[in-house]
């Protein structure tokens, strides 16, 4: 065994303000997941780093609003994100926060190396003070229209439409996006700048010396030098933040944007001091050329990591690892439009887990990733491909070969017989589809990743049908033998190459097995086909229960929860009781009405009542947000919108049976927070570390 490579894995750091997206998911953590699994299968030592952020007035004006003192409120969302992320399967080795102390020290540290460098200048500036706040207002708490774009929703920091960076002074007609105040006012304060522009030079040279960067990467960079980098004002006048250790600077603390890339490097402190004895940040960051440094985040973070974070990095003139290939992605779109957490559009991380395993928005997201340009996501798109790759290709795999050895084997995996041609060329072919998969895995290229690995899963199915085991067993049962072996086998190996994208459905398929649910990377085709040998005893994968009913049979879950999609029309008009009338019929139906507010999608499972299937092989059972508490009429109305026999859903008591062993999921808007004048969530919402 040659030398172990050294992979350190980070992942853009999700703002501490809220929940996160799919978008959020697909655009950095996902990927980097994916990444870091698959790294580890190749048995690299990996350390995969993450944390929250959490300075900045987003968080400052979320706790004031929650009534929390901020540590306290940054404290609570860092837990809840935490959960989301472990419940996704994201396997960090630290979940960091950017409010710890040894961030504080390195920040503080940072900013000395620097001063003492020269590469920092005084600076007066002149700063917007809002009259009607009582405060200087950062600048992307001021909004107006865009002097390039005309777009009326720039932010005093950057314009959202056309991403160009700006002054709050570029914009016309601004005013406070706390207050909607007009009363602003331009005063003279004291900040501290990042002499940028005298570090061009050295960035330009680091530049030129990264490989392997994805062509979004490297244009953006390209177009941020070419258009001339600027000193970068890395103070602000705010109270929560990591103070600035300089006189005449005292109440001021560093911007959110000069401290939070530093928390890569300070939560690796954070994971070594959990476990000094063992653990050693040092090894990662100081003088670490051994190390791969690989960065995971979305198109909008990559000016920040191409050339803030690497001025903090080179103008120290300090050793620290400086990242090796940066991959960034573009966005996901939601049914056709941005996804956005201020409108309350899209996916939620915890609605989504509500709603399914986390592997079938792992599966999907990671198969239709928005690598090299935009991808759209919509329910239609997602059923669909969560019904042919999960259920009739995956699922179909495991489920056939599986029952049939509990079936014909009793359970027992067949030792007689020997390979064939059929195995032979089987082997060839998956020598071929392993080597794609592992080069698309190297240069992280999701999509092309998964296709090949569901490329295996179709090999896979195809050699089960022309071994047909069902048709040798009785006349040719060394021939069966062999066949249901080897397919035991692929079912292993398909859950092994699998495992980096659905890590919980492999890991159970792996179990039923008796295999290693952490599974190395396979050294070769013909040495994987003939791993688990004749003798062992195998079961079927149990069935995960995750909101809705199983139904009843024990089936590997992606069998049993084939998505139907139906669009619901006329638009928007599914539920066609006003719902200004539902809450005079009913106080609990509200609420309902509220989460489906605009209902247009929906899931539908599958549905089969005493012997007899309604529908095709699908009823539509309903159930609004809280399935259970639907008032009848509610579900009525959702059954003449599909239409569905009214005779099935007219008894109360049917129409409770559907709830109970149906469920649907609308194309949701998230319900709508207290929040009375939320214009500034946008900016607090949309950013990114
Ligand atoms: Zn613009």
């Amino acid at each position: 065994m040659t030398d172990i490579k050294k992979t350190l894995i980070t992942s853009a750091l999700p703002y501490i303000n809220g929940i996160k997206h799919l978008g959020n998911l697909a655009g950095s953590l996902l990927p980097a997941d994916i990444h870091a699994r698959y790294r580890r299968q190749t048995r690299d030592d990996v350390l995969f780093i993450c944390a929250t952020d959490e300075h900045g007035t987003p968080a400052e004006l979320a706790a004031a609003e929650a009534g929390l003192p901020i540590a306290v409120y940054c404290a609570q969302q860092h837990g809840i994100q935490a959960d989301i992320y472990r419940r996704l399967g994201i396997s960090f080795d630290h979940f960091g926060r950017s409010s710890s102390p040894q961030n504080r020290a390195l920040t503080q540290h940072f900013f000395k190396s620097l001063d003492d460098r020269g590469f920092i200048e005084e600076r007066t500036l002149k700063q917007v003070y809002s009259l009607d706040d009582g405060r200087f207002l950062p600048d992307r708490y001021i909004v107006g229209t865009c002097p390039h774009c005309e777009s009326d929703r720039a932010r005093g920091d950057q314009c959202e439409n056309c991403s160009r960076l700006l002054e709050p002074t570029d914009l016309i007609r601004p005013r406070s996006a706390v207050s909607g105040g007009t009363n602003l006012e331009v005063r003279p304060t004291k900040h501290l700048f990042l002499r940028q522009q005298a570090l061009v030079s050295a960035l330009e040279t680091w530049l030129a010396s990264r490989k392997g960067w994805p062509h979004l990467v490297t244009s953006i960079a390209r177009k941020w030098l070419d258009e001339g980098i600027q000193d970068r004002c890395i103070t602000r006048d705010l109270a929560w933040g990591v103070p600035v250790p300089k006189e005449g600077f005292e109440g001021k603390v560093f911007y959110v944007w000069f401290d939070a890339p530093i928390e890569y490097i300070a939560a690796t402190q954070e994971w070594a001091d959990a476990d000094p004895e063992n653990r050693d940040w040092k090894k990662w960051w100081w003088q670490a050329d051994d190390i791969e440094y690989l960065q995971f985040l979305g198109k909008d973070n990559v000016p920040f990591h191409t050339v803030s974070f690497p001025c903090t990095l080179l103008g120290s003139g300090e050793p620290w690892k400086t990242v090796d290939v940066i991959k960034g992605v573009s966005w996901l779109t939601y049914e056709g439009q941005k996804f956005s957490t201020s409108q309350h559009r899209g996916v939620f991380l915890d609605q989504a887990l509500d709603l399914l395993p986390a592997d079938y928005w792992r599966w999907w997201l990671a198969a239709n990733a928005p690598e090299g340009s935009d991808a759209a996501f919509s329910f239609e798109r997602f059923a669909a491909g969560v019904n042919n790759d999960l259920a009739d290709t995956f699922g179909n795999l495991v489920n056939r070969v599986l029952k049939f050895v509990i079936a014909k084997y009793d359970g027992v995996v067949p030792a007689a017989g020997k390979t064939g041609e059929l195995e032979h060329s089987l082997a060839a072919e998956l020598t071929q589809h392993l080597a794609n998969l592992k080069s698309h895995q190297e240069e992280r290229s999701l999509r092309k990743a998964a296709d090949e690995v569901r490329a295996i899963w179709s090999v896979a199915n195809a050699y089960l049908v022309s071994g047909a085991p069902w048709s040798h067993v009785i006349k040719e049962p060394d021939r069966a033998a062999i066949v249901v072996r080897t397919s035991v086998n692929l079912v292993a190996l398909a859950a092994t190459v699998a495992w980096p994208f659905i890590p919980a459905t492999a890991e159970r398929v792996l179990e039923a097995l008796g295999s290693n649910s952490e599974p190395s990377w396979p050294s070769s085709a013909a040495e994987a086909l003939a791993l688990i040998e004749g003798g062992r005893r195998i079961d079927v994968p149990p069935t995960r229960r995750n909101g809705s009913k199983p139904t009843g049979r024990s089936l590997p879950e992606w069998n049993t929860r084939r998505l139907v999609y139906s669009r619901m029309s006329p638009h928007n008009q599914a539920l066609s009781i006003d719902p200004r009338r539902a809450e005079v019929e009913s106080e609990g139906l509200v609420a309902d009405f509220e989460f489906a507010a605009s209902p247009s999608f929906l899931f539908v499972a599958p549905y089969e009542s005493r012997g007899r299937t309604i529908r095709g092989r699908t009823l539509v059972g309903a159930a609004v947000a809280s399935k259970r508490h639907s008032p009848p009429h509610a579900i009525s109305a959702i059954m003449r919108e599909l239409n569905v026999e009214s005779s099935d859903h007219r008894s109360n008591r049917r129409g409770h049976e559907l709830v109970d062993n149906c469920w649907i999921c609308f194309g949701q808007e998230r319900p709508s927070q207290q929040r009375p004048q939320p214009s500034w969530r946008e900016s607090s919402q949309e950013r990114k570390a």
